[in-house]
């Protein structure tokens, strides 16, 4: 067979199982675990080239690692980018991106509508260093022109936005990104690989948590950057291997084989969100509900333009207090309690006391995060089972 790495006409189905796979001599059929931290060379003058970079070959597992190649081959296949680094966790993922392309003096323009960590990242730890950052509100169009007229290095968003699932316009925003000079860098978490493709609209790099869907089963930490052969070479391998940003071989592992099924699980899930979305827009009890899949998303035409589906999260805000939506999520049988997402079991989170409690009030309001507000991650269940699940939650709230 001839090799699927070095063939342009796979369909995305046939991507997820064959490409990156490259074979040891001893011919496995799975991919293998390379559990090593440093290679061997035949002649002192073979190491001597290596470190010459006249040859190409595995020297250190900071700097790569054959398990670690296979995922990183992989998910750029699944993503359309010429190259990829994997990372030990999303979070160094998003510092190899920001922190490579950033010195001091610069400027980084972001949506304020991000991560919590991510948030830190932008407003504290980069302007320790002497960059500066800008907030913007990501879904006004006129609030980006205005921050990007002058001079500017990195733009950072989020899309669809964690909790509120708010979209920025990836097309509108790169091009007047890069009439300031500036790299667009998205955080693709909540669109998933399956679901949205910002380099094609567009961005210079997709940053991943591959923590999230991408192990979908809630088992490894991990992270990657992708995007142009270039940016990947000049901007975030130096990150990489000089500050030791590495994925191990073993979570390499499981998440090479996580992306066989990565697409299967994330379909299901994502029908599974939008019944459970359906029921929640006719709860009496339900205020609001925040789903890209829903045709009352103040955002729709740019969904249908931008999105290829509608993603795995739920958010919704109950008509109750905080005391309320505690006795909802306390009365939970099936979903459970936890901060994380993109798990094939339904997680349930309260935003405003976890994941978005170090916002102050005022903003966290403004971003529609109240006290009844529960984001929901829904899983691989029944959809009919999450459904009983909440109606037994919601009859706790009074
Ligand atoms: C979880 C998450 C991150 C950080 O990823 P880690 O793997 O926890 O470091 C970044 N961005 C978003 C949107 C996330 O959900």
């Amino acid at each position: 067979m001839s090799d699927p790495n070095e063939r342009g006409d796979l369909r995305r189905e046939t991507l997820a199982v064959r490409a990156g796979l490259h074979r040891s001599a001893f011919d496995e059929t799975a991919e293998a675990m390379y559990l090593t931290s440093g290679y061997v060379y035949d002649t002192a003058g073979e190491a001597e080239a290596t470190f010459l970079e006249e040859v190409d070959r595995y020297s250190y597992s900071r700097y790569a690692n054959p398990t670690v190649t296979m995922f990183e081959d992989r998910l750029a296949a699944l993503e359309g980018a010429q190259a990829a680094y994997a990372t030990p966790t999303g979070m160094s993922a998003v510092f190899a991106a920001l922190g490579g392309l950033c010195a001091a003096g610069d400027r980084i323009v972001a949506s304020k509508a991000l991560f919590g960590t991510c948030y830190t990242v932008c407003a504290e730890i980069l302007p320790r260093w002497g960059v500066e950052a800008v907030f913007v509100d990501g879904t006004d169009l006129d609030a980006w022109r205005e921050a990007l007229s002058v001079p500017t290095k990195a733009v950072f968003f989020e899309t669809p936005s964690n909790p509120t699932m708010t979209l920025v316009d990836i097309a509108a925003v790169s091009e007047l990104a890069h009439a300031a000079g500036a790299t667009v860098v998205v955080d693709n978490v909540f669109g998933t690989p399956l679901f949205s493709s910002p380099l094609q609209h567009g961005a210079d790099l997709v940053v991943y948590s591959a923590t999230k869907h991408i192990d979908g089963q809630g088992r490894v930490m991990g992270g990657a950057v992708l995007g142009s052969l270039q940016l990947i070479t000049d901007v975030v391998r130096p990150m990489i291997r000089v500050l030791g940003l590495t994925m191990s071989a073993f979570n390499a592992w499981v998440l090479v084989k996580s992306l066989e099924i990565m697409d299967l699980r994330l379909t299901k899930q994502a029908e599974g969100a939008l019944a459970v979305a359906e029921w929640l827009e006719a709860n009496p009890l339900v205020s609001q509900v925040f789903y890209p899949g829903l045709a009352s998303h103040p955002q729709a035409t740019l969904i249908a333009r931008q999105m290829t589906g509608h993603g795995t999260v739920v958010t919704f805000t109950l008509d109750t207090d905080r005391a309320g939506a505690f006795r909802a999520l306390d009365a939970l049988e099936i979903v459970d309690i936890s901060n994380n997402l993109g798990d094939t079991k339904s997680l349930a989170t309260h935003p405003a006391t976890t994941t978005h409690s170090k916002i102050p009030e005022a903003e966290r309001l403004a971003l529609g995060i109240t006290d009844g507000t529960v984001r929901l991650s829904v899983g691989l269940e029944h959809p009919d089972d999450l459904i009983a699940d909440l109606e037994r939650a919601f009859a706790a709230v009074r």
